[in-house]
């Protein structure tokens, strides 16, 4: 299977967490978004392990909570000792309800409005992570009149090209993300940065893209990271503390995809970075990154009953389900590719190719197209896997299709995180 928290049981169903997925679906509705709490956790886990082993105190990994935002999720991470990054009020606000100190909350975002300024400061968050000049200042003024200082990251563009999708690499000189270093401007904003009187500049952070598999672009990031802000404590005779190297490790979404081994791969930027800071005669910094897909992705999957099946004689073959791009809009996006099994019988011979397609008024309203499956009949339930990442956080409502629920599994029970919406819900801000 496609990760060991998918099994078959004895009844020939596919199971995810321990759980029968069509007894899931019996029971909560489809369509169903399903995490794995011991799953969460784990991936929680393997990287707070690799940063005490490797960067030891004061380090510390974030999670991306744009992967996947609702409550819940900030208990969680809360409970585990991670951080979080925010991208909106909406996530500030989300995290806050659920308990989180905003202290140790990062808010990004090429373009923060001022109310997320001043409701995030009025908040207490711990950081922002500045992406412009213009908004530097507009933190400033806001700080000022709050009679705050307040600590913020500057977030630069190292120029490495991650080599994965165009729609998801973020580093390269050219992004709408971050300040160029290549082009000094980097080094103008970190001077102006240094005279604002209410700004605690305390580090600096890149991202250089998502869906990561590249063996040394870490490495490479992080010396063109270490060795400008090397050059600026000389420069200005000042220390930094904090390097951010974002997010982006891989996760496999085909049984043919790669696989990152993220403990090691953290060892070996760890390793990299100390014996280059020494090379530099730096102190090493406290360093941060930032996994959203790596922590929930394979935590998550998406179960969805079969409707249509229609066959065009000599041409092709759909297999329409109750959900579509308004649950999952990745492969209406970027032609992100999926595995998808047949819940009832996931082992029968695949007699049918068929495209995977949504119930909206969009031809292109595909969830995957070619699969290879049993042939479904009226009423079966599809699975989806590694829905957990960039599925609910990128839901809509169009065509006013309510949003699934989310439902929860650990080993003992399963439990309702996000509520289905209603039709109620629906009309609830028409007036
Ligand atoms: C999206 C994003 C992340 C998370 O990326 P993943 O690929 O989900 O790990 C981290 N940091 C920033 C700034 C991002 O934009």
């Amino acid at each position: 299977m496609l990760s060991s928290n998918l099994t078959i049981g004895e009844n020939g169903h596919l199971y995810f967490g321990g759980h029968d997925t069509v007894e899931l679906a019996k029971q909560y509705g489809t369509p169903l978004y399903v995490m794995d709490e011991v799953r969460i956790r784990e991936n929680m886990r393997m990287y707070l392990d690799a940063f005490k082993t490797h960067f030891g105190e004061g380090s510390k990994p974030l999670y991306a909570s744009k992967a996947n935002s609702f409550k819940r999720i900030y208990e969680i991470a809360k409970e585990e000792g991670m951080g979080i990054d925010v991208v909106s009020s909406g996530e500030v606000y989300t995290a806050m309800k659920a308990g989180f100190d905003l202290g140790d909350a990062y808010f990004h975002s090429n373009n923060k409005t001022d109310e997320d300024i001043a409701f995030a400061i009025d908040n207490g968050i711990g950081y922002f992570v500045v992406d412009n000049r213009e908004e530097l200042d507009m933190i400033d003024q806001i700080a000022g009149q709050k009679g705050k200082k307040q600590a913020i990251l500057l977030r630069l563009t190292p120029g490495v090209d991650p080599h994965t999708y165009e729609a998801i690499a973020t580093g390269k000189v050219d992004s709408k993300f971050g300040t160029a270093i290549e082009t000094g401007q980097a080094r103008e904003m970190v001077r102006h940065t240094l005279t604002l009187p209410n700004i605690d500049l305390v580090g600096f952070h890149c991202h250089v893209g998502s869906q990561v598999f590249g063996e040394d672009i870490y490495e490479r990031a992080s010396e063109i990271m270490l060795k400008f802000m090397h050059e600026c404590e000389q420069e200005f005779s000042v220390k930094f503390e904090k390097l951010d190297m974002g997010g982006g490790y891989g996760v496999r979404y085909l049984d043919g995809d790669g696989y990152v081994d993220i403990p090691e791969a953290i060892g070996r930027v760890a390793k990299h970075m100390k014996a280059y800071c020494e090379h530099l005669g730096m102190d090493m910094p406290k360093i941060f990154m930032e996994p959203g897909r790596s922590i929930v992705a394979d935590a998550g999957l998406t179960l969805y009953t079969v409707g249509t099946i229609k066959k065009i004689t000599g041409y092709k073959n759909y297999v329409s389900i109750d959900g579509g791009m308004t649950d999952n809009p990745r492969y209406a996006l970027y032609e992100a590719k999926y595995t998808v099994y047949h819940a009832n019988k996931p082992e029968a011979e695949k007699d049918l190719i068929a495209d995977v397609v949504g119930r909206c008024c969009e031809s292109g309203d595909i969830i995957q197209p070619n699969v290879a499956l049993p042939e479904p009949k009226r009423g079966d339930i599809l699975a989806v896997c590694t829905t957990g990442a960039y599925n609910y956080s990128m839901a809509s409502n169009y065509n006013r299709v309510a949003r699934p629920a989310m439902v929860m599994v650990t080993p003992e029970t399963s439990y309702v995180a996000v509520r289905r919406e209603s039709l109620e819900d629906i009309v609830r801000n028409d007036v």
